[in-house]
């Protein structure tokens, strides 16, 4: 161990002992048994996409998880998301990412056919500022590399919107509404489009954003994030 890791060395997020940032306990309290949902009516959806009636033309097609938001999600995307920014996290995450979302035979099979890009949730600069990073670009970004799936730019937050955190699915979807526009330079998507973030609880965030998405072209929008309330 270098100097630096005998005066700092990693802790577990979820129980503080030293040695890595998950620990093997800890690692066993997470759960990859995502439900698959529907994000339009939050009811079972075997096959992890919108149901054909729940589907209007821009909604988006369906949404693969890696874990399910239990404690221990939370408490590594906390502590990738807030103080003290763990930013070196991004390594252990988008690991669990890739290799739960990989056995996901039906998503595999999904991203098998036509052109396929990268984008993700983008925060307001004033969050980006606050936080000098992105998690959900960190994420696609390291999908990207090891899906072999290019990244794209697509979306700028236009809108501070307020925490989602007490809201209903109603007013969530009420105060997202509006917060995502196209950047500039992709005016036009011809492509089908994975849409990371690292977490779906609503679905009102990846809901607007495939909205806006599908407007500009994207023939179809499939929800990735690493948790799933
Ligand atoms: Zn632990
Ligand atoms: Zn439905």
């Amino acid at each position: 161990m270098d100097l630096f890791g005998l005066l700092f060395p990693k802790r577990c997020v979820c129980c503080r002992s030293t040695g890595e940032y998950l620990c093997t306990k800890c690692f066993s309290y997470l759960s990859f048994d995502t439900k698959p949902l529907c994000l339009v009516c939050d009811r079972p959806s075997f096959n992890n996409l919108t149901h054909p009636v729940c589907h209007k033309k821009f909604t988006i097609d369906g949404c693969f998880s890696a874990v399910s938001y239990n404690k221990t999600a939370k408490k590594l995307i906390y502590s990738f998301k807030y103080k003290p920014y763990l930013s070196d996290l991004k390594n252990l995450l988008s690991e669990l990412f890739y290799e739960s979302i990989i056995q996901k035979e039906l998503f595999m099979n999904l991203i098998k056919d036509g052109n396929w890009i990268i984008a993700s949730i983008p925060l307001s600069d004033s969050k980006l500022r606050k936080r000098g990073y992105n998690q959900a670009e960190i994420l696609a970004f390291e999908l990207s590399k090891r899906l072999n799936i290019p990244r794209k730019n697509l979306l700028k937050r236009v809108k501070d919107t307020k925490s989602q955190f007490k809201l209903t699915k109603k007013e969530r979807e009420k105060n997202i509404k509006g917060a995502f526009k196209l950047i500039h330079n992709s005016e036009f998507i011809i492509q089908n489009v994975l849409l990371v973030d690292d977490v779906v609880t609503s679905g009102a965030t990846l809901l607007e954003a495939s909205n806006i998405l599908k407007r500009n072209g994207a023939k179809r929008v499939i929800g990735l994030t690493f948790a799933r309330d």
